[in-house]
């Protein structure tokens, strides 16, 4: 079996994300409809737009790194995503659903926040300054989406969420 290097485990990543960032992309506006409250659903309608640019931005990794743009298929995001179904299905008509879809949507977030840390350490370490910084724009852009939701959440979902005998 050939050795495989960092460089390969850099490809097999950076698949991984594009994958990831794809299928999110089909996700959002799902949660945009499901949401509740007129402020998340602006938070995600924006997120979908930056969503737009992070499939952009791989595509120029692939560029940078003279191959194909291609997806290789990442069974964490559509596990993440299974369950963001699940819950919009589940608490359907339900004080609860917006912080339950604030819940998903931050699993997702945090798992591309591991994916971008991840690729921007691997593209400092292997020279590849231009990618690095393409991973750090999007790592920001999550994080802060992260807050963002973090707030909604402590504002008002979760509050409204909470039983009213309680
Ligand atoms: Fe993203
Ligand atoms: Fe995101």
């Amino acid at each position: 079996m050939a050795e495989k290097t960092l460089e390969d485990l850099f490809l097999d990543t950076v698949k991984d994300i594009y994958y990831a960032e794809r299928q999110v992309l089909k996700a959002l506006p799902k949660m945009a409809r499901a949401a509740q409250s007129e402020e998340l659903k602006a938070a995600f309608q924006k997120h979908k737009e930056e969503t737009e640019v992070h499939v952009e931005r791989l595509q120029q990794v692939f560029e940078l790194l003279g191959k194909p743009a291609r997806g290789k298929t990442c069974e964490a995001i559509q596990g993440i995503i299974a369950e963001g179904e699940e819950i919009i299905e589940d608490f359907k008509g339900s004080p609860a659903l917006d912080a339950g879809l604030i819940s998903s949507a931050q699993a997702v977030e945090h798992y591309e926040i591991t994916r971008y840390g991840t690729l921007k350490t691997w593209a400092t370490q292997l020279g590849m300054k231009e990618a690095a910084k393409l991973f750090e724009q999007t790592l920001g852009e999550e994080s802060a989406t992260d807050a963002t939701l973090s707030k909604l959440g402590v504002a008002s979902a979760n509050v409204k969420a909470k039983s009213k005998a309680a």
